[in-house]
């Protein structure tokens, strides 16, 4: 099979695989999926540029997937973890499915009590286990047991699909914000800082379950114009100098009269993007961190700015099976979530550094790569 595979920073090869590799072998089990798209994150360029502590080359990096199943998965003489409505779901040969990169343990007290996402031991498919950029993908028996593979129905491509992911952890963020205040978000302004395919799916979000005011605050012109057409109420757009973070908070000061807002959400890996959330924080508000930053980055925090306003920071990674199979429910209501909307170029496997180099340089959207 085709595979584009991570060894290093900078160094992602396009190469074959023998057949041994996809037959498995007693220690990985698991059931193979084929690829049919897998769109292309920031963190796979991060990943790219960068490397991370997370990832163990060489892998195939590619988390955001949608495929069919090669085979019938056979998870029933192990314990499952599933609930009823998961394991009644019909898996057989030839299902097209979505899947949740997650590969817990199975073992710790998060996954006791279903928080695979938090697991101690976490593994993830596209991170330390091969990933969705080839043509074939396993998944291990750990993800199987969670209900990890869930089906699509068919009025969803497969392109949108591979959306179910990132929609899944920005849903999980929606749900840490609920739980965690613990009462009615009475005043809905809030700002979404970052511009990119997360930040606009945070938009969508905002806007279909919470009826919020959104400010998007943002870099890239053409970014911030797909989020006006995605019901932004303003957007903020910021020369790229030291002043911004200043900028940014005068500016979104300035449209909630001096107030604030009740919720920022950090949807861009820029630090600076931590300063702007605790400037514009109104009193009782939230701050939740989805993207991960740059290592070795830290703020300053007061904590007595935290305790005399009332200030709630939090953070969100990841989702779980059960998220994914609500995000497939919310995009199959055709109401206000469009996936599709947020993916603007599709590639070939071939076409790999092409794919990076568009998600690098904030050329369009999400990028999906469709044919293998
Ligand atoms: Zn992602
Ligand atoms: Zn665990």
């Amino acid at each position: 099979m085709r595979a584009a595979v991570f060894y290093s920073p900078n160094n992602i090869s396009l190469e074959e695989r023998d057949h041994n590799y996809l037959s498995g072998d007693s220690q990985r089990g698991g059931v193979l999926v084929r690829m049919n798209a897998c769109a292309v994150c920031g963190y796979d360029v991060n990943v790219y540029r960068n490397g991370h502590t997370k990832v163990r080359a060489p892998v195939v990096l590619g988390h955001e997937i949608c495929g069919e199943l090669v085979e019938s998965p056979n998870i029933s003489n192990s314990r499952t973890y599933l609930d009823d409505d998961v394991s009644k779901l019909d898996l057989v040969e030839g299902t097209r499915v979505v899947l949740s990169p997650v590969v817990p343990c199975l073992n710790c007290m998060y996954c006791d009590i279903g928080q695979y996402n938090l697991c101690i031991n976490l593994g993830e498919i596209g991170s330390s286990v091969d990933g969705g950029f080839a043509e074939f993908v396993r998944i291990p028996n750990n993800t199987l047991r969670i209900g990890g593979l869930i089906p699509l129905p068919k009025s969803l491509t497969n392109e949108e699909s591979t959306l179910i992911e990132p929609l899944a952890c920005c849903l999980n963020g929606f749900k840490r914000i609920n739980s965690f205040v613990n009462e009615r978000l009475e005043d809905k302004t809030f700002v979404i800082l970052g511009d990119g395919p997360i930040g606009l799916i945070h938009l969508q979000l905002a806007k279909y379950l919470y009826g919020a005011k959104v400010i998007v605050v943002g870099r890239v012109n053409h970014r911030l114009q797909a989020a006006r057409k995605m019901g932004a109420d303003f957007v903020i757009e910021l020369e790229d100098n030291k002043d911004s973070p200043t900028c940014a908070i005068k500016e979104v000061l300035d449209l909630t009269d001096g107030k604030g807002t009740r919720l920022s959400i950090i949807a861009t890996p820029n630090p600076d993007a931590f300063e702007v959330a605790a400037g514009i924080a109104s009193k009782n508000s939230i701050i939740n961190i989805f993207a991960g930053m740059p290592r070795h980055r830290s703020f300053q925090l007061d904590p007595n700015w935290v305790h005399y306003n009332q200030i709630a920071l939090i953070g969100s990674f990841s989702a779980t099976p059960q998220l994914i199979h609500e995000s497939i429910t919310l995009v199959t209501e055709r109401r206000g979530i469009n996936l599709s909307s947020i993916i603007t170029h599709q590639c070939k496997l071939d076409e790999i550094y092409k794919a990076l180099e568009i998600t690098e340089e904030f050329l369009g959207l999400r990028v999906v790569i469709n044919s293998f």
